[in-house]
Parts: structure tokens; C-alpha cells; sequence
């Protein structure tokens, strides 16, 4: 995984190098309209013309259907993130489709009043670009509050700021200033410089997620359509071909809104692929560490759950267990094994004699001293008090004896040291039973390991007793 971004590690020159290209195509990519109007502006004969009122209808009524559309959308949008920006950008393309949609309706006008046809467009086009310059001057500002964002009032205002221009742009077609060139010009030169204005700001205050980066372009198509209505006609080709670039800036801003839609419903809040692949990765690391810390007390807990604390022997639980798995597998693979029921001599004396804290050491040495003796797959737990168990798979009851001849003699020659008491004589009486010749369940051979203990206790201790 690539974390050099994250981490401060200077970057790989054509890191940089494929920066500053895709730099490069984007800016290729939200200028490529020029070319065609440069195409047409110098090739094509400026007196072609498509007058076909039918098909603008078409057209318009679809771009009224998908700014509507659309206006939901980023409504939507904006009521989940309250951000200011997509406030403006919702309003932005309200305005644009109230305003445009008479540019369709007086379609059939054009040869009457061809200023009642014309002045919607550039009129809706001027609209949006300052709603759009105001959304991005938003852009980052702290969200609206929840009641803010449902208050029908200030959008019934807009709504009819909205229709107002429009009944003033019809007042400015029926009026005497309506032909002159100053009006449509300052309409559409407005929306070319606004959205220029917009690109700037963008470059400078190098906003740059990949939302902003799709608003930037559709900005960038904006401003050339407005380049190309002033440098047409109604009608002729670069007419429609500013229709054609607009378009593909509606599209393209849509498409961004879609993408906010479906992911955090923000504009400001989207991470790049690259901050989100380093995102995930830095989630995966604490994930893999919290994972392997859980194990680790997991593991604790069940050590705790399974030892007793003193000794550091198994518990009188968890012997119970191993104690059942060994009867299974006995059964099942028709093998034996053997216990061992230990209890330390006159321990009550020890305590008395030395105090409970040098008891409890000798406790401690004494089951390292059946550590010692035992083998690796056998299991001393401590019972309680001073008993304890030991479980010796596969032993019978004569390798068992053996074994717990090893342990008493050993106990016994033993100077249990402390640092209180230099020297504790401690001796221990020790019981054996054998799962199968002493029975076949729990009950019957710890039993039959009880009374042998009993039995070792009462020939005069530190013995062990198979019988
Ligand atoms: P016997 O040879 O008959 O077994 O005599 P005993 O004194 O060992 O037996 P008894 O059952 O009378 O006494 C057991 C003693 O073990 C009493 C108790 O104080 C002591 N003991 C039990 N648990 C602990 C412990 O955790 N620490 C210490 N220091 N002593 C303990
Ligand atoms: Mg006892
Ligand atoms: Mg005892």
C-alpha cells in the first residue's frame, strides 16, 4: 500500500508528473467546446441555419423535465446535509428552469416578438451563474439548522423572485430597449463573466474533491456556452451548438449532484479515491490491531477463567473439563489414565507456625515442585485450600504410583525456602486411582482417589496409596 501521501514521504516524481496531467485533462476536457466553436466560427457559413421550432420545443421541454429533476435531487441533498452550497446550487437550477421554460413556450413567438423568444435564455443563463457563484462563495460554510432547511417560506420567495424575472424580461421584450444589442449582451456577458469569476475563485482557493472538481467543469461548459450564444444567431449552427454545450454542462453538474445523492449527500464532505484508499487502509491497521488485542485478553480472560491465581495450577472448573475430554477419549480410543488426589500434611501447622503469607509461598513451591516431577501433557490443578489434583493420561495405576512416589519423596526433601523462613519442611499424602480398574466416571475414580488419600492420611501421612 502506497502511504507515502499520508505520511510525509517526498513523492515519487511521476506522482507529480501524473498530477499535474490529469490537471492538464481535466482542463483539456472543460475546454474541448472551444474547438468547436472556434471550428465553427472560422469554417462554418454563419447564414446556416436549423429553424425548427419543433425540435427546440422538444429540447426545452426535456431540459425543463431534467432541471426539475434535478432541482429535487439537490434539494434532497441539501435537506440531509443542510449545506449551504447545495442550497444555492438547488435554487441555481430552479431559477435556470423557471426562467428558461417560457424561452420554450414562446417558441411559436419567434417570428412575432423574437426578443419575447430570445431574452429567456440568456436571462436564466445570468440567473444561474450568480446563484452558482454564490454556492460556491458557500462552499464549506457551517450546514443550515434542520428547521431552516424545511422552511417552505424562503423558497415560495424565491419561487416568485423567480417568476418576477420573468414577467420583467416580458416587459423588457415589449419595450423599445429590447432590440438593442446592450441588453441580450449584458445578459449573456453577465453569465460569462460570473462563471469565469467562479473558475478563478475555484483555481485560486484550490478547491479541488472530485465534486468541486465536476462543479468547476460544468462551470468551465457554461461560460463557453454563453461564448458561443454571443457569437451566434437564433438559429444558426453555433446557435445550437451553445444549446449543445450547455447541455453538457447541465449534465455533467447533474451527474455530480447523483454522485452526492448516493454517497454522504454533501459537496464538501466527499473524499478523493486517493484520501479514501488511504482511509481504508489506516481503518484496516487499527482494525487488524484492535483484532489482535481482543484476542489477546480473550486469551487472558480465558487463562483467568481456567487458573487459580496463587498457584498458577488449573482450577477445580477447569480440571472437571480436562478431566472429561480425557474420559472421552479413553472411551473412545479405548485408552486408561490415572489421578492423583494430593493433600498437604498438617498444612494447618505450616500456617500456624509461619504465618499465612509464608503458607501460601510454600503453596506456590509446591506445585512447582509437581511441575517438575510431572510430564508435559499431565495437569496439576488445585482443588482448594491445600488439595489438589493431578490428571496423568495414558498412566496406569503402577506408572501413576511411580509417579507420585516421585512427587511425595521430592516434597519431602524439599526445603521450601522463603524469604521469611529460610527452611519449611512440608511432606504430603497422595491418593491414586485408575480410569477403567477403579470405574468409568468422574464420580467413581475421584472418589476411589478420595478415599485412597483418606486412607494414606490415616497410615501416618506422606505416603501414597493405590489400594
Ligand atoms: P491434614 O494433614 O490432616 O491434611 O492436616 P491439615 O492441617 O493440612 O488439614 P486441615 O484441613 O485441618 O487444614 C488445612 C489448612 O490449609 C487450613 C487452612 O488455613 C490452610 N489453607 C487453606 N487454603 C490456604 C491458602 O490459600 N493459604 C494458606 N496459607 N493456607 C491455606
Ligand atoms: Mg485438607
Ligand atoms: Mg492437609
Amino acid at each position: 500500500m502506497d502511504m507515502s501521501a499520508t505520511i510525509g514521504v517526498r513523492p515519487e516524481p511521476i506522482r507529480r508528473v501524473t498530477k499535474i496531467y490529469t490537471a492538464f485533462l481535466l482542463a483539456v476536457f472543460a475546454l474541448s467546446p472551444a474547438a468547436l466553436i472556434a471550428y465553427l466560427y472560422f469554417f462554418q457559413d454563419p447564414t446556416l441555419k436549423f429553424d425548427n421550432h419543433l425540435f427546440h420545443e422538444i429540447a426545452i421541454a426535456a431540459a425543463t423535465l431534467e432541471g426539475l429533476f434535478i432541482t429535487y435531487v439537490s434539494w434532497r441533498c441539501y435537506r440531509s446535509s443542510g449545506e449551504p452550497m447545495l442550497r444555492w446550487l438547488t435554487l441555481g437550477f430552479l431559477g435556470f428552469t423557471l426562467i428558461y421554460a417560457p424561452h420554450g413556450v414562446f417558441t411559436g413567438m419567434a417570428h412575432h416578438n423574437i426578443w419575447l423568444f430570445l431574452l429567456y435564455g440568456p436571462a436564466s443563463r445570468f440567473a444561474m451563474a450568480i446563484l452558482l457563484l454564490i454556492g460556491l462563495l458557500s462552499f464549506n460554510l457551517e450546514p443550515d439548522t434542520p428547521e431552516q432547511r424545511v422552511n417552505p417560506r424562503s423558497w415560495l420567495l424565491w419561487v416568485a423572485v423567480f417568476l418576477l424575472i420573468d414577467i420583467a424580461v416580458a416587459i423588457v421584450a415589449y419595450s423599445p430597449i429590447a432590440g438593442s444589442p446592450a441588453v441580450r449582451l449584458t445578459m449573456e456577458g453577465g453569465a460569462l463573466f460570473f462563471s469565469a469569476l467562479n473558475i478563478t475563485i475555484m483555481l485560486a482557493g484550490r478547491i479541488r474533491s472530485p465534486l468541486m472538481t465536476i462543479f468547476g467543469i460544468s462551470i468551465a461548459l457554461f461560460g463557453l456556452s454563453s461564448l458561443a450564444f454571443i457569437l451566434g444567431r437564433p438559429w444558426n449552427h453555433m446557435w445550437w451548438l451553445a444549446h449543445a454545450i450547455f447541455a453538457g454542462g447541465f449534465f455533467f453538474l447533474s451527474y455530480g449532484i447523483i454522485q452526492a445523492f448516493h454517497t454522504t449527500r454533501s459537496f464538501s464532505n466527499i473524499y478523493n479515491q486517493e484520501e479514501m484508499v488511504n482511509c481504508l487502509a489506516m481503518s484496516m491497521v487499527r482494525t487488524e490491531n484492535a483484532l489482535q488485542e481482543l484476542k489477546h485478553s480473550n486469551q487472558m480472560l480465558e487463562h483467568l477463567a481456567s487458573t487459580d491465581p496463587l498457584t498458577g495450577a488449573s482450577n477445580r472448573r477447569h480440571f472437571i473439563e480436562l478431566v472429561d475430554a480425557e474420559i472421552a477419549r479413553a472411551k473412545r480410543d479405548n485408552l486408561s489414565f490415572s489421578l492423583l488426589a494430593l493433600d498437604l500434611d498438617n498444612f494447618k501447622a505450616i500456617n500456624d507456625h509461619y504465618g499465612h503469607q509464608v503458607g501460601d509461598e510454600v503453596l506456590q513451591g509446591f506445585v512447582q515442585k509437581c511441575m517438575e516431577e510431572i510430564r508435559p501433557y499431565d495437569g496439576v490443578a488445585r482443588m482448594g485450600g491445600e488439595e489438589f489434583m493431578i490428571l496423568l493420561p495414558l498412566a496406569t495405576l503402577e506408572v501413576a504410583m511411580a509417579i507420585g512416589e516421585r512427587i511425595r519423596s521430592a516434597t519431602e526433601s524439599t526445603a521450601f525456602t522463603s524469604v521469611a523462613v529460610p527452611k519449611v519442611i512440608l511432606t504430603v499424602s497422595i491418593g491414586v486411582s485408575q480410569f477403567g480398574h477403579d470405574g468409568n466416571t468422574i464420580d467413581t475414580i475421584f472418589r476411589a482417589a478420595d478415599e485412597r488419600l483418606y486412607r494414606a492420611k490415616n497410615h501416618g501421612r506422606n505416603c501414597v496409596v493405590t489400594t
